[in-house]
């Protein structure tokens, strides 16, 4: 699996190329900003962008959809419980702020368990909730993209409308500690020390997640 992380120019975020080296086609997941810089990533490496996938529904990960959407045609991907707030992102002041301008609907609703096939990768789809109620993170064997749910060193916010602290640290144990401990870690935004970890180095050391 092909694997670019690029850190965007606003928030920190962190969007990913991640493409099936056999059939040349490739997800865009959170390209929230700067997206021509994204678009030209994907094209240099040689990638058509067939979906877009966005870890949950705050306009740091989502404010690129309509751009992206509308360059590519790639199917747009969200978890059901955060698919509203998309519809909502045009009116959010915050995402006027960043320069969003909207996003479509979802193409498909997300649910736990779910598949999405990139040509012949396939990512499984983590309902992660917490951060917010549809925060999902994306699985293939070596690499999980945690989105604002897992950072390096740190853990996404809970004090947002629809985000609980307990729920997030139960998510975080429950379905990415389990993961084999050399899975890399590619988070949603660039808060930790280094851009990347790994599954054993979060749940030995970060000091957010640890068992009193
Ligand atoms: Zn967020
Ligand atoms: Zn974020």
């Amino acid at each position: 699996m092909h694997v670019e992380q690029i850190l965007l120019s606003k928030m920190e975020t962190f969007a990913y190329v991640v493409g099936d080296e056999k059939t040349r086609t490739c997800a865009l997941i959170d390209p929230a900003f700067d997206t021509d810089r994204i678009l030209s990533a994907a094209a240099q490496s040689g990638y058509k962008v067939t979906h877009i996938i966005n870890t949950h529904g705050h306009s740091d990960h989502c404010a690129g959809n309509d751009a992206v959407k509308s360059a590519t045609g790639a199917r747009l991907m969200i978890h059901s419980a955060d698919a509203e707030k998309l519809g909502k992102l045009l009116h959010s002041t915050f995402s006027r702020m960043l320069g969003g301008k909207g996003s479509p609907a979802a193409d498909v609703l997300l649910e736990d368990g779910d598949t999405i096939q990139i040509g012949e990768t396939t990512l499984g789809v983590l309902h992660t909730p917490g951060h917010t109620p549809g925060s999902i993170c994306l699985y293939s064997p070596g690499h999980v993209f945690t989105g604002d749910t897992l950072f390096v060193q740190a853990v996404g916010r809970s004090d947002l409308p629809g985000g609980s602290g307990p729920q997030l640290i139960a998510s975080i144990h429950r379905k990415i500690y389990c993961l084999p401990g050399d899975t890399v870690v590619w988070p949603g935004h660039h808060y930790g020390p280094t851009p990347s970890s790994t599954v054993r180095i979060e749940r030995d050391t970060n000091p957010f997640t640890q068992m009193a």
